[in-house]
């Protein structure tokens, strides 16, 4: 619960300078999609090339975050909503840090999305769409987890039985099925570039 004797301090340093001294604009990356459709391999593929362009990211993985500051939630409705609160809470900050932050979740439902959108500044949620079809990620089954949630080891797997909600206009669309990975990060690339972002290299 909100105290009223909590009151936010500003602080002297902003979010610009920060992100001025590193030559970037602060953004969140946000990776939607089902399990297996590739979140995690272009996110992490992307922060590699972004280090070697020598910029200031940071990647906030679903696994991982589970993990730690997230162990204490499970995968019913009212769970996922509040794993990605505090997720985009997380990015918010890192991104107010003026870092180009990199979230991969599933994040199945479009009212979470459209709330972590509305923490940060118009231009600074990029949603990324995962558009690989099911079929792949199920073929692909990097976990094993369509596997069990076909034969009903796991409940609630989105994609199986529970639902997957598109983003309606994400800025950016990829499918892994039909794109490399190197494919898939230069149109990320390109679409931080035209937004100025980061400069063009
Ligand atoms: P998610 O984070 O969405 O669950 P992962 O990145 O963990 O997905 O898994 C995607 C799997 O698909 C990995 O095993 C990866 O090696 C494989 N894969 C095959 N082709 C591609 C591609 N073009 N882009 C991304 N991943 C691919």
């Amino acid at each position: 619960m909100k105290d009223e004797n909590v009151v936010w301090h500003q602080h002297e340093l902003s979010k610009f300078v920060r992100a001025k001294q590193k030559k970037q604009k602060p953004c969140i990356l946000w990776f939607t999609g089902l399990s297996g459709s590739g979140k995690s391999t272009i996110a992490g593929a992307l922060e590699q090339r972004l280090y070697d362009l020598g910029h200031h990211t940071y990647l906030l993985d679903g696994d991982n975050v589970r993990h730690g500051l997230n162990k204490d939630l499970g995968f019913s409705d009212a769970d996922r909503v509040e794993n990605i609160r505090r997720i985009g809470e997380v990015s918010k900050l890192f991104c107010d840090a003026g870092l180009l932050v990199m979230s991969a979740f599933i994040s199945p439902f479009r009212e979470d999305r459209q709330m972590v959108r509305e923490l940060v500044e118009g231009s600074e949620f990029v949603e990324v769409f995962m558009d690989t079809p099911l079929e792949e990620c199920e073929r692909r089954d990097p976990k094993g987890l369509y596997k069990k949630a076909r034969s009903g080891e796991i409940r609630n797997f989105t994609g199986i039985d529970s639902t997957y909600e598109r983003p309606e206009s994400p800025e950016i669309v990829l499918n892994t099925a039909l794109q490399s990975v190197d494919e898939a990060v230069n149109k990320i690339i390109d679409y931080l570039e035209t937004h100025q972002i980061i400069a063009e290299g």
